[in-house]
């Protein structure tokens, strides 16, 4: 079989407790794709409202979580709280947390470990800068990314790990990578993991594309190879865009 497609929605730090709530009542009527994985990545002060009323069928992340388990860190929040929330990961190593918050390589590592601990999916994303891909350094960029926060993971981590490629350039901008700059970088993301930790583990990873999706061109970015879906910010923020998406990976799914 396949590899499923996602579509993730990342909210960043939009909507409040009447938008969230009115989006997830416009989901309410909707029927929703089964073959396809859909979640969204809301502010932990909407997690508990988005859990209760969610779809069944859509899974709940939050966008951050410390590296330490518990402790004297006023103002974080904590894997082992959105494990016992029912969240069912939570995004790491976004391009916003690197840039606004200094989150290293080393760090998103940690935070990884500690998630996975908690039996949460961790979505890493990672992504070269609009300097680094004109100076033709985005392969190499993106390796090293991995390299340090990936290839320390033990090889069974690898199954509740999904990868993100966000090139920084395209997120927020409305400038999205062509389907074959994604294509190329998430099958180059493929080979990265599959050097470390074999290919058949590599071929079962599901790697997204993120960067200015949207129901105009998801169509062809999640119908390349080695595109698993997608982690998407603006399109995610109605509840009609983000379920057009759901509708197109579904009907990539059943092609
Ligand atoms: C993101 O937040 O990860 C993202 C890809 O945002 P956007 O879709 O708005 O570019």
């Amino acid at each position: 079989m396949g590899r499923q497609l996602h579509v993730i929605g990342n909210w960043k730090m939009n909507h409040d407790v009447q938008s969230c709530t009115d989006f997830w009542s416009e989901l309410d009527g909707e029927d929703m794709p089964t073959t396809v994985a859909a979640g969204i990545a809301a502010p932990a002060p909407l997690l508990s409202d988005s859990l209760h009323k969610c779809p069944f069928s859509t899974k709940i992340y939050g966008q951050n979580c410390h590296q330490a388990l518990s402790g004297a860190y006023t103002g974080e929040t904590s894997a082992a709280l959105l494990q016992s929330l029912g969240c069912a990961g939570v995004v790491l190593g976004h391009s916003e947390r690197r840039q606004y918050f200094n989150e290293s390589d080393a760090l998103i590592h940690d935070k990884i470990n500690t998630a996975t601990s908690q039996n949460l999916q961790a979505v890493y994303c990672c992504g070269e800068s609009l300097e680094q891909r004109k100076a033709g350094e985005h392969k190499s960029f993106v390796r090293s990314q991995i390299e340090n926060s990936l290839f320390g993971l033990e090889p069974a981590q690898l199954q509740q790990l999904i990868i993100a490629y966000e090139p920084i350039w395209a997120i927020g901008t409305g400038e999205t990578a062509s389907a074959a700059q994604a294509e190329e970088m998430c099958a180059e993301i493929r080979q990265i993991m599959a050097s470390k930790f074999g290919q058949g583990a590599a071929d079962d990873l599901i790697i997204l594309y993120g960067g200015s999706v949207k129901p105009s061109n998801a169509h062809e970015i999640f119908s390349q190879e080695n595109v698993d879906g997608g982690l998407v910010g603006g399109a995610s923020l109605k509840a009609e865009s983000f379920v057009t998406l759901l509708r197109i990976a579904e009907e990539l799914m059943s092609a």
